[in-house]
């Protein structure tokens, strides 16, 4: 069987594969990704938050992006019936970027492994993992092209980037489930001709529908928006038909979305997304680490998923480094403690979204806007500023406003 031999092989070549890859590479260590599909491929995750500008910053991927004219996202606004709450990245607590983008995925995905290649990255597309064997941290990959040609891949290291593919964590049975309720997304990408240009498309919006079922609605600046449902898998059994005649329904059952997406046309056949969070016991082992969404991805609702993917393969591409240049590397303190950092606060959030916490919070008439500078942090992914009250406090301070909130507006409790 062929064989090559690299420093570091990643495995998937989406936003966690490519940064890692690209951090690596700049620190003059041999890297190559080997990825599953072809690209232009499709995936979900088309808002992202301010905090992942800095990993794709350090991964040098910024001035390609800049050049792709991506639709910039400078908030994100929550809509229930008549209430409108509006977060503008300017207005937040911590010091970080003010903006970022809402992209298509297929184009996004492909402009970062485009550029990762000009680095001197080879990516092996439509190459798959099918086995690996450790010997200490050194590795013996075997992958497989479409043809069914197999090659063996020695590495020193290996950084498992492969998403939803969770590769390491099914080979070596590492799998664990995720304590959050599983959901279920019906989506499509819409023509949305009748947007609001003054209003619209520089923001994300998430409509309440109704308790525990809410929409994304991202604007790209192709004039197409994203558009899909989020709910417990029953809500969707209430209306009849195929895909598309159940999406058109619920459009039309929700007075945000009626009028903008009568008749709208349909980029493709919405689709289905189901039972996404998953977790493992560890994020690393001797000779791999997991990064992006193999580590955990919890829900849609804060867009944290290519987030938490930049964020983590950046902090593990650097040990990656420390680890090849000998270095001692303390992956639990030093990579699983910041790794699930960021996970506990968005687990916080998004339990408390579900539960109609943040509700309460989110549509109060007169919001402390001190109180709302420190959430807008936490939705811009600064979910590492434990100088924040409610990134420090993320499992309590929610909830104990939303009841300090309810005692003094005399509102419906969420409980
Ligand atoms: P991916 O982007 O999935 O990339 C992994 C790559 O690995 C893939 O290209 C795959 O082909 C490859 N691969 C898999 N198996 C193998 C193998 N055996 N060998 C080689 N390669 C392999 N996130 C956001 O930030 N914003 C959002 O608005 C958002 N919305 C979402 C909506 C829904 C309904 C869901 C379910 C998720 C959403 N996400 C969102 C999450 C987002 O999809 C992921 O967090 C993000 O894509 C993770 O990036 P990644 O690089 O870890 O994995």
């Amino acid at each position: 069987m062929k064989k090559e031999k690299v420093d570091v092989l990643v495995i998937g070549a989406g936003p966690a594969g490519t940064v890692a890859a690209s951090i690596i590479h700049q620190a003059g260590y041999t890297v190559k990704i080997v990825e599953k599909q072809k690209f232009p491929r499709f995936v979900i995750g088309e808002s992202l938050l301010p905090r992942c500008m800095e990993a794709l910053t350090e991964a040098k991927f910024v001035d390609a992006l800049e050049k792709r004219g991506y639709q910039k996202k400078f908030g994100a606004k929550f809509v229930k019936g008549e209430d409108i709450c509006d977060f503008t990245f300017e207005n937040q607590y911590t010091d970080g970027w003010k903006w970022t983008w809402q992209v298509p995925r297929a184009d996004f995905d492909t402009t970062l492994a485009n550029a990762v290649q000009e680095m001197g990255v080879p990516v092996e597309f439509e190459t798959s993992v099918t086995a690996i064997k450790f010997n200490g941290s050194d590795s013996v990959t075997t992958v497989e092209d479409i043809d069914g040609n197999q090659k063996e891949i020695e590495a020193r290291f290996i950084v498992d980037g492969s998403g939803y593919g969770r590769v390491i964590p099914k080979l070596f049975n590492l799998e664990k489930e995720s304590v959050l309720q599983p959901r279920k997304a019906l989506f499509a990408h819409t023509v949305d001709l009748k947007r609001n240009m003054d209003a619209e498309p520089n923001r994300i919006t998430a409509v309440v529908h109704k308790k525990g079922t809410w929409i994304w609605i991202i604007p790209f600046s192709t004039g197409i928006t994203s558009l899909g449902f989020v709910s417990d898998p029953t809500f969707f059994e209430g209306f009849e038909g195929n895909n598309e005649e159940k999406y058109r329904a619920m459009l039309e059952s929700e007075p945000y979305t009626r009028e903008r997406f009568r008749d709208v046309e349909l980029v493709f056949e919405p689709r289905i997304l189901e039972a996404w969070s998953a977790t493992t016991d560890k994020f690393y082992g001797e000779g791999f680490v997991l990064t992006g969404n193999v580590t955990e991805f919890l829900d849609p609702i804060f867009s944290s998923g290519v987030t938490l993917a930049t964020v983590s393969s950046q902090t593990a591409a650097k040990l990656v480094i420390k680890k090849l240049r000998g270095e001692a590397v303390d992956w639990e303190k030093e990579y699983m403690e910041p790794t699930m950092q960021g996970v506990n606060v968005f687990r916080s959030y998004v339990m408390a979204w579900y539960e109609g916490v943040l509700d309460t919070i989110f549509f109060r008439k007169n919001p402390d806007e001190n109180i709302k500078q420190q959430i807008c942090s936490v939705l811009a992914g600064y979910v590492w500023d434990t100088s924040n009250p409610f990134v420090a406090a993320h499992d309590t301070a929610p909830r104990r406003l939303a009841r300090t909130i309810v005692a003094t507006d005399k509102i419906k409790s969420f409980e």
